[in-house]
C-alpha cells in the first residue's frame, strides 16, 4: 500500500525545515527516488537526510496502533513482541559495554520508547530504578507485565515530574518521530546534571543502504522519517544542547548462543560480514552517547 499524506501528492514541494537542525531548506537536495509517496531529500546546511512532506501527529499516530508490534502488520515490528527476552539480554549489556564505567552502578533509567520491555526489565534487575514511555498502548502492557516498572503510553516523553534521571536511553526511536532536534531539546530537561543519553538508531552510512539503496529495509517512511549518520546525529545532538562524548557506527554481534541451532552456521558468515562492515565505518546502526551539558 502506498501511503498517502494528507500534506499533498507532490513531495517536492517548496520551503522545507530541516528536523535535525531546523534550518529552512528552500529545496532539499533529492537523494534517490521517492519512497511511498515521499521524497527523501538532504538538508543543505547539516547534510542530514529526512522524508518530506512530513505527515501530521494523526496520520504517524495510526502507525502505533494496537497492530504496531503484533505479526502480519503491514508496518511495525512484526514478531518483535515475542522478543523482549532476547532483547533483555542483547541490549543492557550491548550499553554497559558502550558507557564502561561511566554508567553509574545503579540509578534512575528512562527508556523512551520502550516496546515490550526487555531492557527495562534487565536494568531493573541490575538495581536500577526504571521508567518507560511507548507510543503503543498494547507494547505498553507487555512492558509493564515483563518488566514491572512504571510505562507510560501514548507519549514520547514521560510527565515532568518524574524527572530527573542519570540515564536516558532512546533505542531505535529518533528515526520515527516529526521533530527529532525539538524531542531532544525535551528530552534534555529530564537528565540530572552529568546525565547521560544514549541513542542508537539506522545508520544512513550502513553497508545495508549503500548497497540495497531505495530497497534498504529501513528507508520505509511514514514509519521512519529520519536517515542520521554517525555524523548528522552528533551535530543534531549538539545542537540539541548536549555535549557528544561519541557517536560513531555500529554493527552490534548477534551472540551465537541465543540462536536457535539450525541458524548459527547460516548466520555466522553474516555476521562476519556485518562486523566488518562496521569496522570500516559502514556499521548498521549509529550510536552515540552524550551527557546533558552545562548550560
Ligand atoms: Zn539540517
Amino acid at each position: 500500500m502506498a501511503y498517502t499524506s494528507a500534506m499533498g501528492d507532490d513531495p517536492g514541494m517548496a520551503g522545507v525545515t530541516c528536523p535535525a537542525c531546523h534550518a529552512s531548506n528552500p529545496r532539499p537536495h533529492p537523494v534517490g527516488r521517492p519512497v511511498n509517496g515521499f521524497a527523501i531529500g538532504r538538508c543543505a546546511r547539516c547534510r542530514f537526510v529526512f522524508a518530506f512532506p512530513r505527515p501530521t501527529e494523526g496520520e504517524l499516530a495510526t502507525f502505533y496502533d494496537a497492530a504496531y508490534f503484533e505479526e502480519g502488520t503491514e508496518f511495525g515490528y512484526g514478531g518483535y513482541s515475542g522478543l523482549p527476552e532476547t532483547n533483555a539480554k542483547l541490549m543492557w549489556p550491548a550499553l554497559r559495554h558502550s558507557l564502561g564505567e561511566r554508567l553509574p552502578r545503579t540509578g534512575r533509567l528512562l527508556d523512551v520508547g520502550c516496546a515490550s520491555g526487555g531492557f527495562l526489565a534487565a536494568a531493573a534487575e541490575d538495581g536500577w530504578e526504571a521508567v518507560g514511555t511507548e507510543m503503543s498502548a498494547s507494547a505498553a502492557d507487555r512492558a509493564r507485565a515483563a518488566s514491572g516498572v512504571t510505562v507510560f503510553d501514548g507519549v514520547l516523553l514521560p510527565p515532568s515530574g518524574t524527572a530527573p534521571f542519570d540515564l536516558v536511553t532512546a533505542w531505535h526511536v529518533l528515526e520515527h518521530v516529526l521533530d527529532p532536534l525539538g524531542s531532544l531539546v525535551e528530552l534534555r530537561k529530564f537528565l540530572a546534571p552529568g546525565g547521560i543519553l544514549f541513542v542508537e538508531l539506522p545508520s544512513w552510512n550502513s553497508l545495508g543502504r549503500r548497497v540495497r539503496r531505495s530497497s534498504w529495509a529501513q528507508l520505509k517512511p511514514p514509519e521512519h522519517l529520519n536517515y542520521f549518520t554517525p555524523r548528522t546525529l552528533r551535530t543534531c545532538l549538539g545542537e540539541a544542547g548536549y555535549e557528544v562524548s561519541t557517536s560513531r557506527g555500529v554493527t552490534p554481534w548477534q551472540p551465537l548462543r541465543l540462536m536457535p541451532t539450525r541458524d548459527r552456521w547460516k548466520e555466522l558468515p553474516k555476521n562476519v560480514l556485518k562486523k566488518g562492515a562496521g569496522l570500516i565505518g559502514c556499521g548498521a546502526f549509529a550510536r552515540a552517547v552524550s551527557v546533558r551539558g552545562t548550560t
